[in-house]
């Protein structure tokens, strides 16, 4: 194959391929000079494009001349002034930015020869067709070459994950965090009053954050009623105010009394709890096992939110949608005394939920404040009865 890098007058708008136009590619400092682009870059772009079955790819920065990539910290050198490189975003068929972990492993399946992550999110990637060897880079997370392979290196798309209560005692995060762990859900608490908050909440949260490791968090129901699961999701949403979610937040419903009221009465109370969380801007998901979510989850509901499937087999069967799969409740972690539950996590919820503003990410949410209030008080009346709960700050 003949490489051919070819010049453009800064008006230029060829349609390179079918997902690429020249004009994305022209240096962005303002002056109106000619740029170059490697056809190379081109016809690894649409393979890229394909391979990830994307639904669209932004081009955030192509052919830069010397002075404009000195001025976005290159080097004036860089593959990007020889018309080899591009910054690029994909996204997805659901209009989301697909992690850069993927796109960087596509990359170099796609035969790119200089691949990077180049945002700490991981939505933007580097892309080059470079000669004379292979740079993969992370520059988010030392912009030295780091490795040779990014499926190793990012541990494939699966992320391991953890679910933890106060159950599990007091856990050292940053050991767990040393063990490969990528996120933990954490209990919140149970039931409808704000003194059933789990007793190690706070501090798991604070710890997890510490160590760097995203987290979600999830409510106990038992809830016999969807009123009652209103009053618990209101409940749930006090005691996860003002913190920050990367996975999603969800209803744990299990009780043997719930399930004897059978799949309409479950379904209604499930969807009580969604809907009010989810109004509130959280990206909310059901917590089930196999069979409960078979024989007790109505698909209107598991078609709507994300499932946190609970199956503690080798290969689960359940043949429906899962975002998080809980494989095991005997685990064993660096950092937790005893056993742990053990989850594979199969979606990049962080970057979907930044993405989308929600848990806490959203600019609503930034104006509460960092630091939940000290105490605050919750009066929840059921029926005749009414129950005054204090949450207290720990
Ligand atoms: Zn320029
Ligand atoms: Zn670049």
């Amino acid at each position: 194959m003949i490489r051919m890098i070819k010049t453009y007058g800064y008006t230029d708008n060829t349609q390179l391929s079918p997902h690429f136009n020249a004009q994305e590619f022209r240096c962005k400092c303002g002056k109106a000079h000619d740029f170059q682009i490697d056809d190379d870059l081109i016809t690894k772009l649409e393979t890229l494009y394909s391979t990830l079955n994307c639904s669209k790819i932004i081009v955030t920065s192509g052919f830069r001349c010397a002075a404009h990539d000195k001025a976005v910290k290159g080097s004036g050198t860089g593959q990007h002034t020889l018309g080899k490189a591009a910054d690029i975003c994909c996204y997805g068929q659901d209009g989301q930015p697909i992690s850069s972990k993927t796109v960087c492993c596509k990359a170099q399946d796609t035969g790119f020869t200089g691949i990077a992550n180049i945002t700490a999110a991981y939505i933007y990637t580097h892309v080059d067709v470079r000669s004379g060897g292979k740079w993969y880079g992370d520059e988010v997370h030392g912009n030295s070459s780091v490795t040779d392979d990014f499926y190793k290196y990012f541990g494939g798309e699966d992320m391991k994950g953890i679910d933890v209560s106060v159950h599990n005692g007091k856990i050292d995060w940053q050991k767990v965090r040393a063990a490969g762990i990528d996120f933990a859900i954490l209990r919140a608490g149970y039931g409808r009053l704000a003194s059933q908050k789990d007793e190690r909440f706070v501090e798991n949260y604070a710890g997890a954050k510490a160590a760097g490791i995203p987290v979600g968090a999830y409510w106990y129901s038992y809830a016999m009623t969807p009123e009652e699961a209103e009053l618990e999701a209101d409940v749930f949403l006090s005691v996860i105010k003002g913190k920050q979610f990367e996975m999603p937040v969800y209803f744990d419903l299990e009780e043997k009394k719930q399930f004897d009221l059978g799949k309409e009465k479950v379904s209604a109370i499930m969807r009580a709890f969604l809907e009010r969380v989810e109004a509130a801007g959280y990206f909310v998901g059901l917590y089930g096992s196999a069979s409960s979510l078979v024989t007790h989850t109505a698909d209107d509901i598991k078609s709507r939110y994300t499932i946190w499937l609970a199956h503690w087999v080798d290969q689960t069967n359940y043949s429906g949608a899962y975002g998080i799969w809980q494989h095991s409740e005997k685990g064993s972690v660096d950092g937790i005394n005893g056993n742990v539950d053990l989850d594979i996590g199969y979606k990049n919820f962080p970057t979907i939920i930044k993405a989308k503003g929600l848990n806490g990410y959203g600019k609503a949410a930034n104006l509460t404040p960092a630091e939940p209030d000290t105490t605050a008080t919750v009066i929840v009346t059921i029926g005749k009865d009414t129950y005054k709960g204090t949450l207290v700050k720990e």
